[in-house]
């Protein structure tokens, strides 16, 4: 199901999970290879053909029939400050968005820099956003409005990786550290995106977060307890803020108890589910309390 499945070393905290620098300074940022990506958007789908489950779903549920004329979106080759490259290649890259969500993507890369440690941020590495998939319309990337990403850097400085496929082997506090990155990540996009997919979906994800603006629309997450957000939330409890929660998906008297331990901790009180910025305030302090912005 993965791109790469070979086995890798692991390499400094700071370094890219594939070690591939070296190949962007000898040419990635080329206008040669700039070119390549921006006109050829209808790469093969480096996921394959294989079960997408709940993207089927919100898709379905929310779209028409017809898939997006692809010239209504403008090719991006930004968020912000970060630059794009296609991960498979480390070459810079354009995509197509849709306006909305290339729009609901600055206002997460806006808060990321807000509530974290690191310099701005430089580098977005994707697997894309925008896919003629030929699949009956039925994923919100054929309307540019999902976007895969596999990690974000200030240089060699990496800000998170979703390279479960490559990090998972790693040991010590080189996979603690890596695996807090990612839940603070994937806090912030729970936020902003109400449908975020990690690893613990299914294997087509252990290389990257897929994040689509199909039930938040242009504003932010609401809590639905969903199994894919319960998984994240009791993630985010067991990896950010150490409560040793049981990942299984379901809202069960364990997941409430440690989360309103957090909000009390963080100040806020209350449960997740008495209102959205309860929901919204974890999931803030789970980005800055796993990136060590705030220590709480
Ligand atoms: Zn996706």
């Amino acid at each position: 199901m993965n791109e790469q499945s070979t086995p890798q070393p692991a390499p400094s905290a700071t370094r890219s999970p594939l070690n591939r620098r070296a190949v962007l300074n000898l040419g990635g940022l080329t206008a040669a290879g700039f070119a390549a990506i921006a006109s050829t958007p209808a790469y093969a789908d480096p996921r394959g053909t294989g079960p997408v489950g709940d993207e089927n779903r919100s898709a379905a549920g929310a779209l028409a029939a017809a898939c997006v004329t692809e010239t209504t979106m403008p090719y991006q080759n930004t968020i912000n400050s970060a630059a794009l490259y296609y991960e498979p290649t480390s070459a810079a890259a354009s995509f197509r968005f849709n306006t909305t969500m290339h729009s609901r993507l600055k206002v997460w890369q806006s808060f990321w820099d807000a509530n974290t440690p690191y310099p701005v941020m430089n580098r977005i590495d994707s697997y894309g956003a925008y896919v003629d998939r030929g699949d009956g319309c039925v994923s919100l990337h054929n309307y540019g409005r999902a976007f895969d990403i596999a990690s974000a850097w200030t240089g060699t400085t990496r800000h998170f990786s979703a390279r479960y496929d490559t990090w998972k082997a790693w040991t010590g506090t080189e996979l603690t550290g890596v695996r807090i990155q990612y839940w603070a990540a994937a806090a912030s996009l729970h936020l902003h995106f109400e449908h975020t997919l990690t690893y613990l979906y299914n294997t087509a994800h252990h290389n990257h977060f897929h994040v689509d603006n199909s039930r938040s629309g242009a504003g932010l997450s609401v809590l639905s307890k969903s199994g894919t957000q319960t998984n994240s939330i009791q993630a985010m409890l067991n990896y950010v803020w150490g409560k040793g929660t049981g990942i299984d998906g379901v809202y069960g008297n364990q997941t409430i108890q440690h989360s309103n331990e957090v909000l009390a901790q963080i100040g806020k009180g209350g449960s997740l589910t008495t209102s959205q910025s309860h929901w919204h305030a974890f999931l803030t302090a789970t980005t800055r309390k796993g990136t060590g912005m705030q220590a709480y």
